[in-house]
């Protein structure tokens, strides 16, 4: 079964380092609501339904209860009951988290809440152009608890301009003792057209690979295991819609630059905000150029670069280990990879090198 992505491209303002899908105000959200109904009604519901549900952004907590309502009723139109799903995740925002919503969030069946902190201390936020502080995020997390969520993810971030190991260590176990069943943790990139690109900051890799391993070693001493490249989940907590998207599961992606990924074909739609809601109203269909069918080759070459980022690797048929005998035999004899049997992965003392095994598919 499918899982279903939603994409709520609004934020209060933008960060320093932002080069996702978001713009900065809530102005166009009612037109954007009516145009991503048109565009879940243009789509038939796959047979046995959905699987999963990610509804993310942008900072979809921004939307007011009621604009959260309307949209929690045009997904339930294409899932049926939220709660019936095998996982449901929102991703928030602090700042825009408040007891209200944390309920309409969970009665409406959503099981799991993804929420940004990034860095525990307040100058480091201020620096990120993050509008919540610590303490924001401390109070989300508890209106979460409070409201009967026993799912959180928080992403931190490390490799930030003026972080200190002891920044991030300090930001880690400030997190563990509020005990999240999952973290997503992020080096900064650096992309040309934000603010921080413009501003001359660069990325830092060598001191993110050093605060990964550190981050790994205290995870796991704290119970959540690393299970991809990024994320450290408890037992049975891992995100189950991400794991879709690496074993190259199919999804449907709705809203402004969501990608599909059905019956073999990717399709991406407009990023632009205005012509998707003006497509989208026109006739349900606001895709950004024609789709792309993957086959042959590139096909297994992208099933092995997602199937890399999860730790235990990827179990591969021997017409495939003889395809791409030549890459995996350089990478074996580099010492990134290891291989068992059938199956590959990523040595967990070189995860942090994951893009140079992955150039290696292209
Ligand atoms: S909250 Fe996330 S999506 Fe919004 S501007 Fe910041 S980094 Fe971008």
């Amino acid at each position: 079964m499918p899982g279903l992505y939603i994409h709520i491209p609004f934020c209060r303002k933008k960060c320093g380092y932002c080069d996702f899908a978001s713009v900065a105000g809530e102005g166009r959200v009612d037109a954007y609501l009516e145009a991503l109904a048109k565009e879940a009604g243009a789509y038939t519901v796959p047979p046995d339904g959905f699987d999963t549900l990610y509804i993310g952004g942008g900072t979809p907590s921004l939307l007011s209860s009621t604009q959260l309502k309307n949209l929690l009723v045009l997904t339930s139109d294409l899932t049926g009951p939220i709660s019936k799903l095998r996982e449901a995740t929102f991703e928030a925002n602090p700042e825009s988290l408040d007891t209200e919503k944390a309920g309409l969030l969970k009665s409406a069946g959503i099981s799991r809440v993804s929420l940004g902190l990034q860095a525990a201390q307040n100058r480091l936020l201020r620096r990120l152009g993050r509008i919540a502080m610590a303490e924001d995020f401390e109070r989300a997390y508890k209106t979460l608890r409070a409201a009967g969520f026993d799912n959180i993810n928080a992403d931190l971030m490390c490799g930030l301009p003026d972080q200190k190991v002891a920044d991030f260590m300090e930001s880690l176990s400030w997190l563990l003792a509020m005990r999240p069943e999952h973290i997503s943790l992020y080096a900064l990139e650096v992309h040309e057209g934000t603010p921080f690109h413009r501003e001359g900051i660069t990325e830092a890799p060598d001191a993110s690979a050093d605060m990964y391993e550190m981050a790994a070693k205290a995870l796991e001493r704290a119970g959540l295991k690393r299970y991809e490249i990024s994320n450290f989940a408890r037992e049975n907590r891992r995100s189950l819609h991400n794991l879709n998207y690496w074993e190259q599961g199919s999804y449907l992606g709705l809203g402004a630059s969501a990608s599909s990924y059905l019956a073999g074909e990717r399709r991406t739609n407009t990023a632009d905000l205005e012509t998707y809601i003006s497509s989208a109203l026109a006739d349900g269909h606001p895709r950004a150029g024609c789709g792309e069918t993957l086959t042959g080759r590139a096909k297994k070459a992208e099933r092995i670069m997602l199937g890399l980022r999860k730790t235990e690797g990827i179990e591969l048929e021997d017409d495939i280990i003889v395809e791409f005998s030549e890459e995996i035999g350089r990478l074996l004899s580099l010492g990134l990879i290891e291989k068992k049997g059938p199956v590959i992965k990523i040595k967990s003392d070189k995860l942090y090198l994951s893009n140079a095994v992955f150039r290696e598919f292209v």
